[in-house]
């Protein structure tokens, strides 16, 4: 099978390109630069060359599109202009390639978020809740989205990607150093949700998407199970043996993270019903077992 990612020199995109290397598929990866080479035995093209040859992706099956300038950055109001559009150009400018191309891909799974439900304490979101946009992120999910929808002729499947926990990159790293410090607690009032996924689920469910053809439209890429701050904060402690015992104020955060503090103080409670629903098995659906398996 040919497999082409895109953001794949970054932290999802990394573990994808390895699966699938271990797999023995021929990975192609579209890059911004040919300068990070995650791997060895991995072609990749920059978005330059392939707007000029989109036929050097001929024959590819699946396309996975990560690309997007990172979020966790002070949202000044040049870093949401390059939120924005390093997802709506890299998306449309995937719309165009495949639609030069003889042989289209049979799927094309383009990353999303979960902020496109909004934000609530109580409700519960599935696949077929409206999206509710309140605010920047919500925004970006939504136009993301839209852009990806704009690709023609191929089954299109939109991961709306929940808080993904891995030792080398994402959110856990930074979560544990108040932990190591014996400083650890809950942020806020601990009662947002946060909808979590181990890193190997979220690169298991991309490839059973690839190869569930059933599957189409928006996919929640989240655990089974969400958890509260306090929760999620009370098995870190637990299962790092430290304390957890230090509750950090909202308006610490809201003053040194700005805007950006809605990623912390906030959450929706999501649940992946397509992916229950077809049978996909979490390896890790329990948050102490995924934690367990990290730390
Ligand atoms: P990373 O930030 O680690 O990697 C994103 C990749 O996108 C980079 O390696 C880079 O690849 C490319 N990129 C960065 N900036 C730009 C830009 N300005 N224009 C075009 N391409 C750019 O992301 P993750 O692997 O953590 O996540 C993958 C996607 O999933 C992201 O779009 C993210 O928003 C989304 N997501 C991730 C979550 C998580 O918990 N990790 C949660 C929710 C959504 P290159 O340099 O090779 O071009």
């Amino acid at each position: 099978m040919k497999i082409a990612i895109t953001g794949a020199t970054g932290f999802i995109g990394k573990h994808l390109a390895s699966f699938y290397v271990k797999q023995g598929a021929e990975v192609i990866i579209i890059s911004r630069s040919t300068a990070k080479q995650p791997l060895d035995g991995i072609t990749t093209l920059t978005w330059e060359s392939l707007k000029n040859n989109p036929q050097q992706l001929e024959g590819v099956h699946a396309i996975i599109n990560l690309a997007g300038e990172s979020i966790n950055q002070r949202w000044t109001a040049s870093a949401k202009e390059r939120i924005v559009q390093s997802r709506l150009t890299t998306a449309a400018a995937l719309a165009d390639i495949i639609s030069r191309l003889q042989n289209k891909p049979e799927v094309v799974i383009n990353a999303s978020g979960m902020s496109i439900y909004g934000i609530s304490e109580s409700e519960r979101f599935d696949e077929r809740s409206p999206a509710h946009i309140m605010d920047f992120l919500s925004s970006v999910v939504e136009q993301w989205e839209q852009a990806a929808d704009r690709i023609q002729d191929t089954r299109i499947i939109k991961i709306r990607v929940g808080i993904v926990l891995g030792r080398d990159g994402g959110a856990l790293p930074p979560m544990l150093l108040p932990y190591k410090l014996f400083v650890g607690g809950r942020i806020g009032s601990g009662l947002q949700w946060m909808s979590w996924i181990h890193i190997e689920d979220m690169i298991g469910l991309i490839d059973y998407c690839i190869r569930n053809t059933d599957i189409n439209g928006p996919v929640n890429g989240t655990a089974p199970h969400p958890v509260r701050n306090k929760d999620f904060a009370r098995t870190i402690g637990k299962v790092m043996g430290r304390p957890n015992w230090f509750p950090v104020p909202s308006f610490i955060f809201k003053i040194v993270f700005g805007e950006l503090s809605t990623l912390l103080l906030d959450g929706q409670c999501v649940i992946p019903q397509v992916l229950l629903d077809h049978g996909y098995k979490f390896q890790y659906s329990n948050l102490e077992l995924a934690l367990t398996d990290l730390l």
